[in-house]
C-alpha cells in the first residue's frame, strides 16, 4: 500500500538541478487487453522524446529508457493504474500499484508530480485499524482492500511502567494513583500514535480489534474526540495476522461505506430532479463523459454492458452507430463501463463503486453528479 510518509517525503524534494520522470499509466487489465498499455507508453515516450527540449531530454534519456525496459522486459501483475518515478540523477526509482485508476500522463519537472497520487489518497477511504489488549496495540492502516501495519505500543516500552495493569488499570480501583500514572502514560501514548496516525496517513476513520475483554475498555478509555471517529469493533487475537485484520476489519467499514453511499446516492437522485446537476443511466451518462462534465461516476459494481468504442477518438456509444463524432466504424467492447470510469477520472472526475443491493440498482446502475 502507498505510504503517505514516503510520498510526503518525495513532496518535500526541493526543485534543484535533478530532473524527475513521472508516469502514471492505467493498466487495467480489463482495459487494455493484450498489454494495450505497452502501445500507450510508447507513445507517451515517443511524446516526451519529441517535445522537451534538448538539454532536460539528455538529463532524462536515462529515466525514459529505465521506464520503457520496465513495460518491455517483464509481463507484471498489475492492479487498476502504475505510478512510476525515475530520476537517475537524483539516483531515485519508485514504483506505486494503485487499485483506482488514474489519468494517464507522463510530466518531466525538477521535482516529483504527486498531485494524482495524492487525489487517489483523498478519494478513498484509509481506515486506521488499531488492535489493542491491556498492555499492547497494534496500528494498521487499510486501504482499497489493502492493510499495512504501521506500528505497535507496548507497555514494557512505558518507564517504570509496573508489572500488571495496562490499559484496563485506571478503571481498577485496586490499583493506587502511582500506577494509574503510568497506566495513563500508556494509553497516552496509544492515544497519541493514533492521533499522529490520523494525522500522518489522512484516515477519517477507526475500527477497533482485539480480545473481547478489551475491545469495550479500549473505546471507553479513548478520549471522545477519537472514539467519536471508530466506525466498529471486532473481536481478535493479538497475534492475529494483517490478513486476518483485513478480513475482519473489511466486514466494518463495507457496511459504513454501504450507509455513506446510500446517502450519496439518495443526493445524487434529488440532484437529478432538483437543479438537472446530475445524470442517471448509461445513455445520459455517456452524453456527459463526452461533454467532459463528470464531477463523480457512481456505478454498481456488477454492471456490466456491451458497447461499443471508436478506434480513432475512443468515443463510446451503447448501440453499433457508425461514431457520432468522426463517422468511423465502431469496434465492439463489453467493457463499456470500465470505459466509462477511465474516462470519468481522465476529466479529473471521481468514481464510486457501490456494492451490493443498492438504490442505484433501481436507479439505472449508473449515475454521475455533474460539473456544470
Ligand atoms: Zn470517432
Amino acid at each position: 500500500m502507498v505510504d503517505l510518509d514516503e510520498i510526503r517525503d518525495l513532496a518535500s524534494i526541493y526543485p534543484g538541478s535533478a530532473h524527475y520522470v513521472t508516469l502514471y499509466l492505467n493498466v487495467d487489465p480489463l482495459t487494455n487487453p493484450a498489454g494495450e498499455y505497452a502501445i500507450r507508453i510508447n507513445n507517451m515516450l515517443k511524446d516526451a522524446r519529441e517535445s522537451l527540449d534538448k538539454k532536460t531530454l539528455k538529463d532524462v534519456s536515462a529515466d525514459l529508457e529505465l521506464i520503457s525496459d520496465y513495460f518491455a522486459t517483464e509481463k507484471r501483475e498489475f492492479k487498476k493504474s502504475v505510478c512510476i518515478i525515475s530520476s537517475k540523477a537524483a539516483n531515485l526509482w519508485k514504483e506505486y500499484h494503485l487499485a483506482a485508476p488514474t489519468k494517464s500522463e507522463l510530466v518531466v519537472e525538477k521535482t516529483p508530480h504527486l498531485d494524482p497520487i495524492l487525489d487517489i489518497m483523498d478519494n478513498y477511504g484509509r481506515y486506521l485499524v488499531v488492535l489493542a489488549s491491556k498492555d499492547r496495540a497494534r496500528i494498521f492502516v487499510t486501504q482499497m482492500g489493502e492493510v499495512t501495519e504501521y506500528g505497535e505500543v507496548k507497555s514494557e516500552d512505558i518507564p517504570g511502567r509496573h508489572a500488571k495493569g495496562g490499559w484496563f488499570a485506571l478503571s481498577q480501583d485496586r490499583y493506587d494513583r502511582h500506577t494509574d500514572w503510568h497506566e495513563g502514560f500508556h494509553i497516552k501514548e496509544v492515544e497519541k500514535k493514533v492521533e499522529s496516525f490520523m494525522d500522518r496517513q489522512k484516515a477519517g476513520k477507526i475500527v477497533i480489534g482485539g480480545p473481547e475483554e478489551s475491545i469495550a475498555m479500549v473505546t471507553e478509555k479513548m478520549p471522545p474526540v477519537l472514539r467519536e471517529k471508530v466506525i466498529g469493533r471486532f473481536r481478535a487475537e493479538m497475534f492475529a495476522t494483517p490478513v486476518e485484520i483485513l478480513a475482519a476489519a473489511s466486514i466494518i467499514i463495507k457496511e459504513y461505506e454501504r450507509a455513506a453511499k446510500d446517502r450519496m446516492i439518495e443526493d445524487l437522485i434529488a440532484r437529478v430532479y432538483k437543479d438537472n446537476r446530475g445524470v442517471l443511466g448509461i445513455e445520459d451518462v455517456i452524453l456527459m463523459t463526452e461533454e467532459k462534465r463528470i464531477q463523480k461516476l457512481m456505478v454498481d459494481s456488477d454492471y456490466e454492458q456491451p458497447g461499443y468504442i471508436c478506434p480513432n477518438c475512443r468515443a463510446l456509444s451503447i448501440t453499433p452507430d457508425p461514431c457520432r463524432f468522426c463517422g468511423a466504424k465502431t469496434g465492439r467492447t463489453s467493457h463499456l463501463v470500465d470505459f466509462i470510469m477511465e474516462k470519468a477520472v481522465e476529466q479529473g472526475g471521481s468514481v464510486e463503486v457501490v456494492p451490493g443491493e443498492s438504490k442505484l440498482r433501481e436507479a439505472g446502475r449508473i449515475g454521475a453528479l455533474l460539473r456544470y
